[in-house]
């Protein structure tokens, strides 16, 4: 059966969709073609209203910033071509939660986005980390950390209170292991602040507790924290954080 076109909304779309090509352009940034498909049925599916700009540009991903109604959004596009696929593959065999049938190198960095939708949402029902909203191939949609449209600085940015600083970061670890969640590339640079307060993002790396390298990353974590917040003046060890955390 025909049917018509909603023309005026068709229009809207491909006015933005012309727009984000501008930007990309402008902030020299190339995505392979089916990646901007599943951006632009994104914006068609009415799950944003529009992209804005790039947040920031890595060699594995780009973070735009997005808008939805009077919302922003963060949005997170892994970069099949770059994307370290064989650390990805070591990471997905051991969750249990993940059946990687295929293995080209799509559907290892679907499965990796998969993987950090996931762990983003249990993390930001336990603490301060952004929503998890979307997730389509390797593309994933959250909630955007920052005030008026200004992303939130990083944790090695801002000066604030390092004591009370310490306290929540520990708490936040000590939460998410008792919801068996380490996070796995814990840093001053995976730790935003706004308004004071502590967001973790990027749990791109995060395993659950059973994982075969869970320990090993925790403890790693640890040790980025100890040696950061030491600089800070705080008096840490990480053996004495890794104790709080697993009690062990
Ligand atoms: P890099 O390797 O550069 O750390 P990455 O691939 O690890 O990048 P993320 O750490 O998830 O990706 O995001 C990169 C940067 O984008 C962050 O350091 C942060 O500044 C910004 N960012 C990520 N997510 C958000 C968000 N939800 N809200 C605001 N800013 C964000
Ligand atoms: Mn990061």
């Amino acid at each position: 059966e025909e049917f018509e076109l909603d023309k005026e909304y068709q229009k809207e779309i491909l006015e933005r969709e012309r727009k984000f090509l501008e930007e990309l352009k402008t902030a020299n940034e190339v995505f392979d073609k089916r990646t901007l498909m599943i951006l632009f049925s994104i914006l068609a599916g009415k799950h944003l209203s529009e992209y804005i700009g790039v947040i920031n540009s890595g060699k594995e991903a780009v973070v735009l910033k997005a808008r939805k109604g009077h919302l922003y959004r963060a949005v997170k596009i892994y970069r099949v071509a770059t994307c370290d696929f064989k650390t990805m593959l070591k990471y997905l065999q051991g969750d249990p939660r993940l059946h990687i049938k295929r293995s080209s190198r799509r559907a290892i960095v679907n499965a990796w986005v998969e993987k950090e939708f996931r762990n983003l949402k249990r993390a930001s029902s336990i603490i301060n980390a952004p929503k998890a909203r979307l997730r389509r191939e390797n593309v994933l949609v959250m909630d955007f950390i920052g005030v008026r449209g200004d992303p939130a600085p990083k944790l090695k940015e801002v000066e604030i209170d390092w004591e009370n600083a310490f306290k929540t970061v520990k708490d936040f670890m000590i939460k998410l292991y008792e919801e068996e969640l380490v996070h796995g590339d814990l840093s001053e640079y995976n730790i935003l602040v706004k308004e004071d307060e502590i967001y973790f993002i990027d749990f791109s790396q995060s395993v659950i507790t059973q994982h075969p390298l869970a320990n090993a990353l925790l403890i790693r974590d640890c040790i980025n924290i100890c040696n950061f917040f030491k600089k800070k003046g705080i008096n840490c060890n990480y053996k004495d954080l890794y104790k709080e955390i697993t009690g062990k």
